[in-house]
Parts: C-alpha cells; sequence; structure tokens
C-alpha cells in the first residue's frame, strides 16, 4: 500500500474537496474533515491539516498538491518490497538483428509470490526454453505495455538519435502507455539503468508526457521483480520477433553481435540484396562493415 502524508493549507484541503465531489463519502472518519474514496486511492483530511493519500493512485492524486512540509518519500532501501511496482527494461540493443523491444509492467502484492515461484528475479541466468514457456504467462497476467521497435524505423531514426536517446524515448513511451491502461502508475518505478537520470530527462525534453519520478539503478532486474518480468517479457517478444524474421526470410539469423554474425550477414547477402539488410539487422553496427569488407558485394 503507498501512503503519501502531506501538510496542506485549508485552501488546499477545501480544493481537494472540490476536485471530487462525488466521491467524498457520507461517513467521517474521527478528526477528519472530509474523506474521499477513489478506486485507486483514499484521501483523508484531517483537522490538523495533514492529508493522507492511500492506495496504488497515492503519488498520482498527491502530485497536484506541494506540502508545507516534505512529502514522506519511499527510502530505496525497501524499495525492492514496495507493491504495486512498476519496472522496465528493453532487450535487442546488442542484437545486430532483430528489433528492439522495451516493457514496462506492474507487479502487485498479490502476484509477488507466483513470481517468485517462477524463480524469474535472476531474468539474466533465465534461459531462452524457459523464457518461451514463461513469456505468454506473464503477459497475460501483468498489466504491461510493450513496443518493438522494427529494423527499419530503427534504422531511419538512428540517423538522426542516438541509441540512448531511442531508448529514453521508447522507455518513457512505454510507461506513459502503462499509465493510461492501468489508470494511474504506482509510486515504486524502476528503470534498469542505461544511462544518468539527468541525461535520459534531457532526451525527453521535447516529449508530451513524461513520467516521473522513477528511480534508476543498474542491474535492477536481479532486485525488483517488476523489472525481471519486464525484462522477460520484452526478450520473450524479442525471441518471437526473431523466429518470425527467420520464418519470412526462411533463413537462420543469429542473434548478439560477434564474428559469427558477421560470417551470417555474408550467408544472408548471399541470396539477399543489402535493401533487405536494412529491414532485419541495425546496419549501424561494425558488423556490416567488417561482413562487406574483402567481399564482392
Ligand atoms: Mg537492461
Amino acid at each position: 500500500m503507498n501512503t503519501i502524508s502531506l501538510t496542506l493549507t485549508p485552501i488546499q484541503i477545501e480544493l481537494l474537496q472540490k476536485q471530487y465531489p462525488h466521491a467524498i463519502l457520507k461517513k467521517t472518519p474521527a478528526y477528519a474533515y472530509y474523506q474521499i474514496a477513489l478506486s485507486d486511492c483514499t484521501i483523508t483530511a484531517y483537522q490538523s491539516g495533514k492529508v493522507v493519500f492511500q492506495g496504488s493512485g497515492a503519488m498520482l492524486h498527491a502530485s497536484g498538491y506541494t506540502s508545507t512540509k516534505a512529502p514522506t518519500a519511499i527510502s530505496t532501501s525497501n524499495l525492492a518490497d514496495t507493491f504495486p511496482q512498476a519496472g522496465s527494461d528493453e532487450v535487442g540493443t546488442g542484437d545486430y538483428f532483430g528489433p528492439i523491444t522495451v516493457c514496462a509492467c506492474i507487479v502487485e502484492k498479490e502476484q509477488v509470490q507466483w513470481l517468485k515461484d517462477l524463480q524469474i528475479n535472476d531474468s539474466k541466468q533465465v534461459k531462452d526454453d524457459y523464457i518461451y514457456q514463461i513469456g505468454s504467462m506473464l503477459m497475460e497476467k501483468l498489466t504491461h505495455s510493450l513496443l518493438i521497435l522494427d529494423n527499419q524505423t530503427y534504422n531511419r531514426i538512428h540517423h538522426e538519435q542516438n541509441m540512448v536517446e531511442i531508448k529514453a524515448k521508447l522507455h518513457n513511451q512505454a510507461y506513459v502507455h502503462l499509465r493510461k491502461k492501468a489508470n494511474g502508475l504506482p509510486s515504486a518505478i524502476i528503470i534498469d539503468q542505461f544511462v544518468q537520470a539527468k541525461t535520459y530527462y534531457r532526451y525527453l525534453s521535447k516529449e508530451k508526457e513524461i513520467v516521473e519520478p522513477i528511480h534508476f539503478e543498474t542491474k535492477a532486474e536481479h532486485k525488483y521483480l517488476a523489472v525481471a518480468s519486464a525484462s522477460i517479457i520484452a526478450r520473450y517478444a524479442f525471441l518471437k520477433a526473431l523466429d518470425q524474421l527467420c520464418t519470412d526470410y526462411n533463413f537462420a539469423f543469429l542473434k548478439g553481435a560477434g564474428a559469427n554474425v558477421d560470417e551470417n550477414i555474408r550467408e544472408f547477402l548471399q541470396t539477399h540484396s543489402q535493401k533487405e539488410l536494412y529491414k532485419v539487422a541495425k546496419v549501424h553496427f561494425k558488423n556490416t562493415e567488417k561482413a562487406l569488407k574483402n567481399d564482392e558485394y
């Protein structure tokens, strides 16, 4: 349960009441002016000036009000145990072939044990075979937003934006979609850190909607169930998309970006044009140059 306590002025308390005229409860708790019951949040305004927002939407509903005292923030030490929790991760940024997939999802408290039983809390260790088994289950059960950036679009926008900028916008977009889908976001939001927070927000400066505050942490998929789950869904989507490319082109595309991929590119170009490569690969990777070197194509 998310709880935010603010100390508000009498005018703010009145304004808050007017904001939700249909949600005011008839029965008022002791020492309170009023209590508001929303689907994602209960707001209680006390005669002392203290206003308590409780529920998954606490952050959202409290966000318009500035406390005369500092709001009680969740300390990062217990953030990993705070539910509901939202997390996001991306897959495919290190793979020459295939799209970039980004997933943001929400884990509710009652889903924690189920996820722990699936042993997904160390998602980097999870084998692809297992991801095929559990990926669609997670997608079914968890509220999530999944973005898939196909290669053609990626190659086009990469002319103007670097990979980090593209990633920042995708993560933000995933959270914007998730917020709409879930009717608000939990106060605990974690990104598996790929860039400093300051740079992340700088890249978003021209976006219409920006989701914040977000906690950034490296290797977050080991510590936060929502990030681990998002990571698995993103990986599942990546594997399925790569499988689809293999079917469409009747060709076995390799994962990663190692020397074996250079050879894989040369094989692909024996039966396909370079124009086709643009549709299946991240062509700015060094692999392209290496594969084409010493080659008649
Ligand atoms: Mg990551």
